[in-house]
């Protein structure tokens, strides 16, 4: 078996000195991680996404902390954050046998051959998101799997969008947009069945990031959900009465969120203005969405707006 010791490139990974063992097929792998330190990482903003993005690297070439996160089995494609990767349940471990051959599908339908066992680059980061949305499909509510699923589609669709900037005659756009949408719609899941207590969500809170170097918790949840959802409303309905119920609901959650008051050490400004900002930009969403079903409402504004051009022109007309 080939160890980090026989690579002799410039080294940004090692593995695991203990190896781990698949609670599916029994094959045994030596996670691979990251190194830190010596500037491999040099952080850049933040992005509205709430993703952190790192500065070109010289030295080191381009890495992405997200790619190493998720363990996967290399022979039978079982996925999963590494807390979980070990306690599968019988019923759950039978599952995920069940179906090596879709997971096989997805990869090759998509990238072709690849072998996950190997050191890791973009394309692994993004396959193991998308393997890990998949596994946790499979998972029973013990372990929380609805924010797991969310916060894998999206960090999925995020890796799939650098892999589109670098291959952009692959439809990695139309994959990437696909798991944004199934973020949206999890997210949302998250926050519908928090309170119902279906899922212990302190057992994922540890996961939210949505990015790896701070950890924005139930906020970042209540906030991707409208930032997602208004961006990608247009694939998650057809007709404008769905859209405004949609965006409507995702919006009541975040005016809990930056009406609650003042930010705070855990809770810095920027996601409160962020807020306030989609809140705003959401009602506008909703109230175009109402003009086009509802021809009462139509006819008020239409009304309303013939008033205040009116008003405008006389204004215009005594300044002359
Ligand atoms: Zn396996």
């Amino acid at each position: 078996m080939a160890t980090a010791a026989t690579n002799n490139q410039k080294k940004i990974s090692y593995r695991a000195k203990e190896s781990s063992k698949c609670p599916v097929c029994g094959t045994t792998h030596f996670k691979e991680d990251l190194l830190s330190g010596s500037g491999r990482l040099i952080a850049g903003k933040l992005s509205q996404e709430l993703q952190r993005l790192y500065e070109d690297n010289k030295k080191w070439g381009k890495i992405n902390p997200l790619v190493y996160h998720v363990q996967v089995c290399p022979k039978c494609l079982y996925a999963a954050f590494p807390k979980d990767f070990a306690n599968a349940t019988a019923e759950e471990v039978n599952a995920l046998k069940n179906t090596v051959a879709h997971r096989q599908k997805i990869i090759e339908t998509f990238f072709g051959k690849y072998d996950m066992g190997e050191n890791r680059h973009l394309v692994h980061g993004a396959i193991s998101y998308m393997l890990n949305v998949d596994c946790y499909h499979l998972r029973g509510n013990l372990i929380a799997p609805t924010p797991k699923k969310a916060v894998s589609a999206l960090r999925a669709a995020w890796l799939l969008d650098d892999l589109f900037k670098e291959a952009s005659y692959r439809p990695y756009d139309k994959l990437r947009d696909f798991y944004y949408v199934e973020a949206a719609r999890y997210y949302k899941r998250v926050l519908d069945t928090m309170t119902a207590g279906i899922e212990p969500m302190e057992e994922a809170a540890y996961i939210l990031g949505p990015s790896l170097d701070f950890n924005w918790a139930f906020d970042g949840v209540i906030y991707l959900n409208s930032y997602l959802t208004r961006k990608f409303i247009e694939q998650m309905a057809t007709n404008p009465k769905d859209k405004y119920a949609i965006v409507d609901s995702s919006r009541r959650y975040l005016s809990k969120l930056y009406g609650s008051g003042k930010s705070s050490k855990s809770r810095p400004s920027i996601i409160i203005d962020l807020a306030k900002e989609l809140y705003d930009e959401m009602g506008k969403l909703m109230e175009g969405y109402r003009i086009e079903y509802d021809p009462v409402f139509a006819e008020q504004k239409a009304k309303e707006a013939a008033e205040a051009a009116a008003l405008v022109a006389e204004v215009q007309g005594r300044t002359k």
